[in-house]
């Protein structure tokens, strides 16, 4: 007696048959004497010595779980201070809209901030906000004077620069 793995090659069950010899599976087979339990085929064949036909139930594990831990990813440079610098964007963008508004009705007079300031305290011009560039010197005198010149929290890039 003899014992053979058989597969059918239709639905590949696996089965096992039994014969007198080896010679006798080879004749049943060579005359399609042979049938698939499940399904009936008699396209059946041996099947491969497959040396984990199963061991699904005991098979050792291929990997430990601890080869499952991925690796570090490289090449991203992460650094604690990036919410730091996120804050910082985000208090910037705000800063640069309340600086947009406050001069959003102010007149942009460039680099003649410091003559204008001086019309404008001295009534020979219309009192009126103005925003401008001025010197450390002048902005200086104008204190003296009694002149406020505040320094904006941002630059401040001229309209014509704009296009
Ligand atoms: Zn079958």
């Amino acid at each position: 007696m003899i014992i053979f793995d058989l597969i059918c090659g239709d639905g590949q069950h696996r089965f096992e048959g039994w014969f007198g010899s080896s010679k006798d599976y080879a004749e049943q087979q060579a005359r399609g004497l042979l049938d698939c339990p499940v399904c009936g085929s008699n396209n059946v064949a041996k099947a491969a010595m497959a040396p984990n036909l199963g061991r699904k139930g005991n098979q050792k594990p291929t990997t430990r779980p601890t080869d499952k831990r991925p690796e570090p990813e490289m090449g991203k440079p992460v650094s604690s201070t990036s919410t730091v610098l996120a804050e910082y964007q985000e208090m910037i963008g705000k800063l640069a809209k309340a600086q947009e508004k406050m001069l959003a009705n102010s007149e942009w007079v460039g680099n003649k901030f410091a003559d204008r300031a001086r019309d404008i305290h001295y009534g020979d011009a219309d009192e009126k906000p103005i925003h401008g560039t001025a010197s450390p010197e002048e902005v200086d005198d104008l204190a003296e004077e009694g002149i406020a010149a505040l320094p904006l929290p941002l630059p401040v890039f001229p309209p014509e620069s704009k296009n």
